[in-house]
């Protein structure tokens, strides 16, 4: 099993499904491989460090969540070398061609992405916004040879098939109140990892979310106060979505962007899948019209 998590930003990983993803390790052991690859440079969200700085922390913030974690990180990097820039995202070429590369290089059996809103009243995040519409807009072009040759020259006339992954979107609290999901995952078993990784990223739970003011949230002072903080914020999606009980969950969305899979092999694949407080009836008939059966 190998997935493969693309999002804007450092942190965003951590926030929507790291604890899926470390029960899946749980589960499968060294049959689970996981990669997160990070989208943006990461040098802008900070109010007291200079954009040099903020980039370099933010670094070596995932690369201590990936050891705990057990999971690879990656940097995107456009064709000139550069990461693209944190606050800035557009759906262009380059990043299209990136974003190919990386999946194609790779051959994730599942992608994991930002979710693409569809309310024009929701607030949204510019990077993840952007990160959703390129990884639909590619997504077709996984199995295309030559699609992004000029920016990855190549001249084979014998292509060797890619595999095209099942395409999965995670929650995202930028557009809180327009999040839907398909099924959920309890992560309880997961939860003290996650405040583990998640605490990992100090220069943004401790120093830029509190102050940027969106997240209702003061800085917290110890782990402990951050794992108090972070059972509030799980609280509070599980209201917002409609979802009963106090553990801690994460939901996704299944996408016919990539490859389709069925519900049973969803079962089989997903670790801790909660069929009860999924929406499994609408999915499973999603996907049945989806796979023409
Ligand atoms: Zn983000």
């Amino acid at each position: 099993m190998k997935v493969l998590f693309i999002h804007a930003h450092f942190d965003d990983y951590e926030f929507t499904a790291a604890g899926t993803f470390e029960l899946w390790r749980r589960k499968l052991g060294d049959k689970f491989q996981a990669k997160v690859l990070v989208c943006t440079d990461g040098k802008a969200g900070h109010h007291f460090r200079t954009r040099e700085e903020t980039g370099r922390v933010r670094l070596e913030e995932q690369a201590a969540s990936a050891t705990m974690g057990g999971y690879e990180s990656e940097l995107l990097h456009l064709t000139n070398g550069q990461a693209p820039r944190e606050a800035c995202l557009q759906v262009t070429p380059d990043l299209l061609a990136a974003l190919w590369k990386a999946i194609r290089d790779y051959e994730p059996d599942y992608v994991f992405c930002p979710p693409l809103g569809s309310d024009p009243l929701a607030g949204i995040h510019n990077d993840h916004e952007t990160i959703a519409e390129a990884v639909r807009r590619v997504a077709y072009m996984i199995n295309v040879p030559h699609a992004f040759t000029p920016e990855y020259p190549a001249d084979e006339t014998v292509s060797v098939p890619c595999k095209v992954p099942v395409i999965v979107t995670v929650y995202d609290g930028y557009m809180f109140g327009a999040n839907a999901y398909d099924f959920v995952i309890d992560v309880e078993a997961a939860f003290p990892l996650i405040c583990e990784m998640t605490w990992c990223h100090q220069s943004q739970i401790v120093e830029w979310l509190p102050w940027v003011g969106r997240h209702n949230m003061a800085p917290p002072a110890s782990l402990e106060e951050w794992t108090t903080t972070l059972r509030a914020r799980f609280d509070r999606k599980n209201r917002e979505l409609g979802i009963q009980g106090a553990h801690a969950v994460e939901v996704f969305r299944v996408t016919a962007w990539g490859a389709v899979p069925t519900l049973a092999q969803l079962t089989v694949d997903f670790p801790a899948m909660q069929p009860a407080a999924s929406n499994v009836a609408a999915l499973e008939e999603r996907l049945r019209l989806w796979n023409h059966a």
